[in-house]
């Protein structure tokens, strides 16, 4: 679903990306972890475009999104084909992100109205099924600042779901949350790899990307040091940089 192959990205002379690689197949959950600084937010932005490339490549469900050459000279894709491209791919943020000034449900019918021109019936419909998948129907007419951090989260992750993405990108969805209500957006997020959703998480969330994802990705500085299957990474981590970072985590 996602093919990223030697990803390099610079901000001026700070190479945030030094060739990662990774590809995501249907229905897999991939946990992304990693210190502070190490490229997990800027590797998630490449691959759905809110960051350009210096070099490699993107392919999403076999389509190219995004090449570079070595001289950083990127290969052409229009921009229709990358809206497209992108549409398939849903992602929710540490900081929520929703309007403030719309209600739940407005949050969730405004893309599929204006995107994908969705006739308001069907996508209300839509919304409040949503809504009650991740627990919140009976918010549907308040506005987000009467919302808990939790909450705001679960209706960000229905407000994605709504667009019928095929791939969800998670940026640390609960790190601004406090710990109690960090498990109901967990559950939420489960309840999605259940379903057999593709998923790529970046978390701290050690105990979630155990039980829940099927390969556990390490990054450091700029560069993927290490991936394995879940229960193997975190049983019998090989590269040192990985021991001494779940050593610390752990
Ligand atoms: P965290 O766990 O704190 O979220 P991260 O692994 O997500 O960290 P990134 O946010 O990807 O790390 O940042 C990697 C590096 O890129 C950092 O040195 C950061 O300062 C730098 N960086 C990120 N975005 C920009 C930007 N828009 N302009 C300049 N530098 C940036
Ligand atoms: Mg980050």
């Amino acid at each position: 679903m996602i093919a990223a192959h030697g990803l390099g990205k610079a901000f001026g002379t700070n190479r945030v990306l030094q060739g990662v690689s990774l590809d995501l197949a249907h229905g897999e959950v991939v946990a992304v972890i990693g210190p502070s600084g190490s490229g997990k937010s800027t590797f998630l932005r490449c691959l759905n475009h809110l960051e350009t490339i210096d070099e490699g490549s993107v392919t999403i469900d076999g389509e190219p999104l995004a090449t570079a050459g070595q001289d950083g000279r990127s290969h052409y894709v229009p921009e229709r084909e990358v809206r497209r491209i992108c549409r398939k791919m849903g992602m929710v943020f540490q900081s929520f992100n929703l309007f403030p000034h719309m209600t739940v449900l407005q949050n969730l019918i405004e893309a599929p109205m204006t995107v994908k021109g969705l006739a308001r019936e069907a996508a209300v419909a839509k919304a409040e099924a949503l809504l009650d998948k991740v627990g919140l129907l009976a918010k549907r007419d308040s506005y987000p600042g009467r919302l808990s951090g939790g909450q705001k989260q679960r209706v960000a992750i229905a407000r994605a779901l709504a667009m019928e993405p095929q791939i969800m990108l998670f940026d640390e969805p609960t790190s601004a949350l406090d710990p109690e209500l960090t498990g109901e957006v967990l559950r939420t997020m489960r309840a999605l790899a259940q379903e057999r959703m593709t998923m790529l998480v970046v978390t701290h969330e050690m105990g979630f990307a155990r039980e829940v994802a099927n390969r556990v990705v390490f990054m450091d500085q700029g560069q993927l040091i290490e991936q394995a299957p879940a229960a193997q990474f975190f049983a019998t981590p090989q590269h040192p940089r990985t021991q001494a970072f779940l050593q610390q985590m752990l």
